[in-house]
């Protein structure tokens, strides 16, 4: 999977990061707040930054949420993306306010005129743009409400409306476009993403749109963003969740994880327990995970690190053998594991200690 060739795509910079060309699948994620509240905002980005979140979208539904947008900017450390909607006004003032890259949804931003103002201003502060074409939001559907499209009419419908907004961009010389094409199911995603890239060159922002709540958002955003990466399609990924974004963070990573395209993190693998289980595995897991994904250096530390947790002595060293390190369970206490060896007994209340003060222990 991982020996996939990238589709090469145009490189295009934002802020400190690029998106395409030879550059790692990046992720992404949008924050939940009213950008308007600067404290929760600047919050929750700097916990999506310590998750390993390379670029943050926030909403700007309106002037007061624009002219905040430079306070957001200074407070944190990962590219700034303006998500605008509706009135082109914004758009021009979150480039003003120095955003580090704009997210247009052609279909609802209006005449030709309007997108010009758009780009002028992307122009002079030299920042790229996303179209985001999605779906729902079509401008043929203002004609067609209620088409009986099959899925890859959808995808031509969605394509066409995207390389039209290509064009208009590039027509003002203006080349430095990111588009993403979405949609609720995996199906019209994966038709209309694979037909641009067989027509453009211009990078690609992967997501299945209002993907639903934890269990089935991420199940089809890992096939339908999985299987357009799996084919080199894919320069950032995006995962949408009704969840915490940092929940969406995580998915994104261990998609890209699945695939060997990055290494985030470590590997945590655990047994699904049966009726020799005496431990509560789940809970140990949980509060493992929490931990590390919660804090930047033990994350590093543990990077690419197997480590498992399994819930009893019969077949848990077995099956944790290939792990660098981790703990099989009994009743009240599990067996200390290092690369097949049982090192040492642990009390089942110090387990996530344990595991906590080992990769602090590594380099
Ligand atoms: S490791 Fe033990 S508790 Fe876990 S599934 Fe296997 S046999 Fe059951």
């Amino acid at each position: 999977m991982h020996e996939h060739t990238p589709r090469k795509t145009r490189k295009v910079k934002i802020g400190k990061l690029a998106i395409g060309g030879s550059s790692p699948v990046s992720v992404q994620s949008m924050c939940t707040t009213d950008t308007s509240d600067l404290k929760a905002t600047i919050d929750q980005i700097r916990r999506l930054e310590d998750a390993g979140c390379e670029i943050i979208r926030v909403a700007v539904p309106d002037m007061d949420a624009a002219a905040k947008l430079s306070r957001i900017k200074r407070a944190i450390s990962i590219p700034l993306v303006a998500d605008i909607h509706f009135d082109w006004r914004l758009a021009v003032e979150a480039a003003r306010q120095g955003v580090d890259k704009i997210r247009i949804n052609p279909g609802n931003i209006g005449d030709k005129d309007k997108v010009r103002e758009v780009v002028k201003a992307a122009k002079s502060a030299g920042i790229p743009i996303r179209i985001g074409v999605n779906a729902g939001s079509l401008k043929t559907l203002q004609k067609t409400p209620n088409p009986r499209w099959k899925p890859a009419e959808w995808a031509e419908v969605m394509v066409k409306e995207a390389l039209e907004e290509v064009r208009a961009l590039e027509t003002l010389d203006f080349r430095q476009i990111v588009v993403s094409l979405k949609a609720d199911d995996i199906e019209r995603t994966m038709l209309a993403n694979t037909l641009f890239s067989e027509k453009s060159d211009i990078p690609l922002h992967l997501g299945v749109t209002e993907a639903g709540s934890f269990l089935s958002g991420a199940v089809k955003s890992a096939i339908g963003i999985g299987l357009l990466l799996t084919q080199g399609i894919g320069d950032t990924i995006r995962v949408s969740l009704t969840e915490d974004p940092l929940t969406q963070v995580r998915a994104a990573y261990e998609i890209l994880k699945a695939l060997k395209l990055r290494q985030y993190g470590p590997d945590l693998i655990s047994c699904p327990t049966c009726g020799r289980c005496q431990v509560n595995v789940a809970r140990i897991m949980h509060e493992i995970e929490e931990r590390v994904y919660s804090d930047k250096t033990l994350l590093r530390r543990a990077e690419g690190k197997k480590i498992a947790v399994m819930g009893c002595v019969v077949n848990g060293p077995g099956e944790a053998r290939e792990a660098d390190f981790g703990v099989a369970g009994g009743k009240g206490k599990g067996i200390w594991i290092e690369r097949g060896k049982q090192i040492k007994v642990v009390k089942e209340s110090e387990w996530v200690n344990e595991v906590i003060r080992k990769i602090r222990s590594l380099k």
